[in-house]
Formats: C-alpha cells, structure tokens, sequence
C-alpha cells in the first residue's frame, strides 16, 4: 500500500529517495522546479542529463517518459526527469499527464527508491489548472501497482497545496 502525503514548501529541500522534476526534454534545464533543482543540485545533474541526451535522448525525452540521474548534491539518491505536457483547452492531453506520474513511480521501482517526491507537474510554465493536475497526479497514484512506500507530493504554493488537499479528501 502506498500512502500519499502533502508537504507544502521547495521541493529541493526535501529528504527522499527519488525526487522528480518536471523537465522539459532538452534536459538541459530549464525555469521554475527544473531550475531550482539543477541549482541546488549542483553540476552533477546536468553532466549526466548531457550524457542522457547524447547516448538517448537525441531527439529529446519524449512528454510523458522518465529517466533518473544522480541527485547530485541533492538529499536524495536520485532524480526522475519527466515531461509534462503543455496544457490545451482544445487537447485532451491528461493521458500524458497520468503517464509522467506512471513512468515515474515505474523508474523508481527499477531503482528501488521507497520514498518519491513529486512537484505539482505541468502546473508551472505548462499552465495546467491545479484542481485539474492534482485529480490526475492523485488517481494515477492510487492506480499505480508500486513497490514506493510513500509518494510526497510537494506544493509550492497554498493554492496547489489546498487543490491536492481536496483530491486527498
Ligand atoms: P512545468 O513546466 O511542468 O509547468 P514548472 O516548474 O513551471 O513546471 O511548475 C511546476 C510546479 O512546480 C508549479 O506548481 C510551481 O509552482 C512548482 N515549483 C516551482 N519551484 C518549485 C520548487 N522549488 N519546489 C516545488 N515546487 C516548485
């Protein structure tokens, strides 16, 4: 059974086996979470996304597909690099959203990390409703066969904390 607890705060901070970040698929980083886990992460993290990219990844981590680097300087042992999908009010693209959420958890599995931290994927720059992503983010956990203990979904801001709280219920 895996449980899933709510932590409002930066998700660099954070203690865990596996943390994800919501990537784009250069790999190369980016704004936002992305940023802020290169930076307090250090070179490492970057230097193996570069190797991903040439030996992998030519054309890009594909939306929806995960892959784990080092954490660097990171409190954990690794981090899952996932790519949300671009929101569309005329696309329903919520299969690739579920699908960053399922390719992590399987990632981490591979690994055997039994606590994973997730941000609020796609609800940054991607511009993903919150109350939306967090339904997604929280069914597709509970739906997920896993070996991972706890998944901590870790919100930046009250407004994603309170719409992952309700999902919660
Ligand atoms: P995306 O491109 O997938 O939308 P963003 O990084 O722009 O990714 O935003 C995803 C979510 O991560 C947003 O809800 C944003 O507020 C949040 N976020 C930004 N920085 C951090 C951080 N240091 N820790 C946790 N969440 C963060």
């Amino acid at each position: 059974m895996t449980a899933i607890t709510l932590v409002q705060g930066d998700i660099t901070r954070q203690s865990a086996d596996a943390i994800v970040n919501a990537a784009n698929s250069s790999l190369l980083g980016g704004g936002g979470v992305d940023g802020a886990i290169h930076r307090r992460g250090g070179p490492a993290i970057l230097a193996e996304c570069r190797e991903l990219r040439a030996s992998r990844y030519g054309k890009g981590l594909p939306t929806g597909q995960a892959v784990a680097t080092t954490a660097g300087d990171l409190d954990a042992r690794w981090v899952v690099h996932t790519v949300g999908p671009v929101w569309s009010a005329t696309e329903d693209r919520s299969g690739l959203l579920a699908s960053c959420h399922r390719e992590a958890l399987r990632v981490a599995d591979e690994l055997g990390a039994r606590t994973v931290a997730f941000p609020a994927i796609s609800t940054g720059v991607y511009r993903w409703p919150v109350e939306d992503a967090a339904r997604i983010a929280v069914d597709t956990v509970r739906a997920t066969p896993t070996a991972v203990e706890e998944v901590r979904f870790v919100l930046f801001d009250d407004r994603a904390y309170q719409a992952f709280a309700r999902q919660l219920g």
